[in-house]
């Protein structure tokens, strides 16, 4: 439970373009569980204190509005940004996507992620549509989604950005990153890969610790759901993907996408949905090289 000594660090989440996929997997933590998170301290002596949270929060209109414009004016650099959600560019951007409004006008997620991602301490892109563009930057795109990273990028925005790529992400992806940079800092270059994520939790391909590639490497390949075998002819995007499913598994420990008998569709790459599409065709060779690469 916190206590008058603990630190409270403030959190604002931003929703985008999003299914709110993210949120309630995150919601559905089990160790620890989110009310856990969001009541007792995280790590010894610090408490994520949720300012704003569109799906989450009981309060609605100009009050949770101000108050996370507060907390970006009165807490610059000490809080953290989380974005769920690929941002819309197409037009002026708010026609696609506003949060809140000033003086009766909509603000555009674009001048929400700017603003607050400048004087953020630090900046979670939550879910592979905030962290790449994914299903939201899909073709045809009318939009203009695209990811934090590169909104970033072309406004010249600076604060440190980590990626939690998913589709949904993996709840302890996200605890487990809140956890570590309130107990050891930001991840340095060192702790991430070429694509912002955690080595932790991204550092290997799903190919290199999947139970059923012992029958890849024998060449045992399943032609129909649900029989036993690799499932390379059927789609399987496992080694073009990295993540650490195969041995975190999901939903509390009870199964995940290979073990239930699905390829894995790739749902933690850049350029996913689109490059890792038709999800339920054999990967090719010519293919390879380009997933990933967005
Ligand atoms: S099922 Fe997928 S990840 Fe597992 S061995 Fe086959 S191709 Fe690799
Ligand atoms: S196994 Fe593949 S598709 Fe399934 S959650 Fe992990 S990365 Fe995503």
């Amino acid at each position: 439970m916190a206590t008058a000594k603990t630190v409270e660090i403030p959190v604002i989440w931003l929703q985008c373009a999003t299914c709110t996929g993210c949120s309630v997997s995150v919601l559905n933590s089990v160790s620890p569980t989110i009310k856990n998170v969001l009541v007792d301290e995280v790590i010894p002596g610090r408490h994520i204190n949720l300012r704003f949270h569109a799906t989450v929060m009981a309060g609605a209109g100009d009050a949770v509005i101000e108050e996370m414009e507060s907390t970006a004016q009165n807490e610059k650099g000490k809080y953290i940004l989380v974005v769920e959600g690929a941002i819309p560019t197409s037009g002026t951007g708010k026609e696609y996507g506003s949060i809140g409004e000033h003086n009766e006008e909509p603000v555009s997620m674009i001048d929400r992620v700017e603003s607050l991602g400048r004087d953020a301490l630090a900046v979670i892109a939550l879910g592979t549509c905030a962290a790449f563009g994914g299903i939201a930057a899909g073709e045809p795109n009318p939009s203009g989604c695209i990811g934090v990273g590169e909104l970033f990028r072309r406004l010249n925005v600076t604060t440190p950005l980590v990626n939690i790529p998913g589709c949904a992400p993996h709840p302890d992806w996200f605890v487990g990153m809140v956890a570590s940079v309130l107990l050891a800092g930001l991840p340095g270059p060192e702790d991430v890969d070429e694509h912002g994520r955690p080595k932790a939790f991204y550092g290997n391909l799903i190919h290199e610790n999947c139970p059923r590639r012992a029958y890849f490497d024998e060449g045992k390949f399943a032609k129909a759901f649900s029989e036993p075998g690799c499932l390379n002819e059927l789609g399987c995007k496992g080694p073009v993907t990295s993540a650490d499913c195969p041995t975190r598994h999901w939903n509390n420990g009870v199964n995940w996408c290979i073990g239930s008998g699905s390829p894995c569709i790739g749902c933690v790459e850049p350029g996913f949905p689109d490059q890792l599409a038709p999800f339920y065709q054999k990967l090719t060779e010519e293919a390879l090289p380009n997933i990933g690469s967005k």
